[in-house]
């Protein structure tokens, strides 16, 4: 009944599958193929602040991974075409997707299948029926585990240090002043350091998909952060990936 109650009170919630990342906010792949759950699921991620994009399919959802680049994949072991845990071992075996946070679901209670999904990659496991509430905690708990930038105010990157409750940037002792716009560009690329976003990517991030905005663009913005950045000689924490984009330079941090 309540299920019911929670459901009816989100007309829109579920219709996830070509929603494109428009926010800073971390975005949540679900894999469900049981409709009910997934809108359930859908529901209670959105109400957290995640963007979510959803699909039954778990060759679908192979496909969104690369297409959305989630920040966590919440995954159905049962799922119709490819199971939950042959797209987990996937991923596991992809460079790029080695390290994305996977939460699996499942109706199973075993030991050994648990042991198992652990195995196979997954970094929290869930047992149908759950609480919504324990579920929002181990995805908080993952998240914060693996992509610590993603779900604390305060994110540093070598002596940048970015305060996202009060939008303030210090570089060592020196407050550092940013547009808006440089100041999403940092946050975007402190919150995932060492990986290169192309142009394209990172006009999807900051400015949104809906935007026209002209490549270039983005290379002006990285100019004025640059300057705001990096006074008197100081290193250049952003690299440019010639050809790629931009990304943190990992260097920096040595
Ligand atoms: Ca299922």
């Amino acid at each position: 009944m309540a299920l019911e109650m929670e459901l009816n009170a989100t007309p829109s919630a579920a219709t996830g599958s070509t929603t494109r990342r428009t926010t800073m906010k971390p975005t949540v792949l679900v894999v469900e193929d049981e409709e009910a759950l997934s809108m359930l699921l859908q529901y209670n991620l959105e109400k957290e602040g995640y963007d979510v994009v959803a699909t039954a399919d778990g060759e679908e959802a192979a496909m969104l991974v690369r297409e959305i680049e989630p920040d966590l994949v919440l995954l159905d072991w049962m799922l119709p075409s490819l199971s939950g845990i042959e797209l987990c071992r996937r991923l596991r075996s992809r460079s790029e997707t080695r390290n994305l946070p996977i939460v699996m679901i499942t109706a199973r209670g075993e030991e050994a299948d648990r042991i198992r999904g652990l195995d196979t990659g997954a970094d929290d496991y869930i047992t149908k029926p759950f609480s919504t509430t324990e579920l929002m905690a181990r995805i908080r708990a993952v998240l914060r585990r693996i992509r610590p930038a993603l779900a604390e105010d305060i994110v540093t990157f070598g002596d940048v240090v970015m305060d996202r409750s009060t939008h303030r940037v210090r570089r060592g002792e020196r407050e550092v002043h940013l547009g808006p716009t440089e100041y999403r560009l940092l946050e975007h690329l402190m919150q995932h350091p060492g990986r290169v976003f192309s142009r394209a990517q990172l006009l999807d991030a900051v400015w949104g998909s809906d935007v026209y905005v002209e490549a270039r663009t983005v290379d002006v913005h990285i100019g004025r952060l640059r300057k705001a950045l990096n006074q008197k000689g100081q290193r250049d924490p952003i690299r440019t990936v010639r050809a790629a984009g931009y990304a943190l330079d990992e260097q920096f941090m040595n």
